[in-house]
């Protein structure tokens, strides 16, 4: 059977991969990263494909708002509304790997990967 889409989080959208969802409503998703960088790292995104954040903000700001909307819901069931970094790669020179707009949420003790002691 064909795949809906190349697209690993459209994918994960439509439930061909699976990950461990956190969060959800009609239009984004939230769910662990598959190689966590903190003890808490969460990827919000729109279940509408954007090929980044700019993308996403240019075409649809409500859905960009809503998926900082969701980053605070999750923040708060992750337990790290007291400090926590939010971060969009945009672009491969600033490490976006997956081309479909991502939030990453990362909280709790961070890895020495993240630069932060
Ligand atoms: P980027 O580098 O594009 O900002 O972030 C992509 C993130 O997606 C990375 O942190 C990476 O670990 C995560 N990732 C890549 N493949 C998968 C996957 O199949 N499932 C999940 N849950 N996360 C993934
Ligand atoms: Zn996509």
């Amino acid at each position: 059977m064909p795949t809906v889409t190349d697209c690993l989080f459209c994918r994960i959208v439509v439930g061909e991969i699976p990950a461990t969802v956190v969060h959800e409503t009609d239009t984004t998703l939230a769910f662990r990263d598959i190689a966590p960088k903190a003890d808490t790292h969460v990827l919000v995104i729109p279940k509408a494909h954007h090929d980044d954040a700019l993308a996403l903000g240019e075409a649809d700001p409500a859905l960009a708002a809503e998926v900082l909307a969701v980053a605070a819901v999750v923040a708060k069931a992750e337990g790290v509304t007291g400090g926590c970094r939010l971060v969009f790669n945009v672009g491969s020179a600033w490490g976006q790997t997956v081309f479909h707009a991502h939030l990453h949420v990362l909280g709790g003790r961070p890895t020495p990967a993240m630069g932060v002691e």
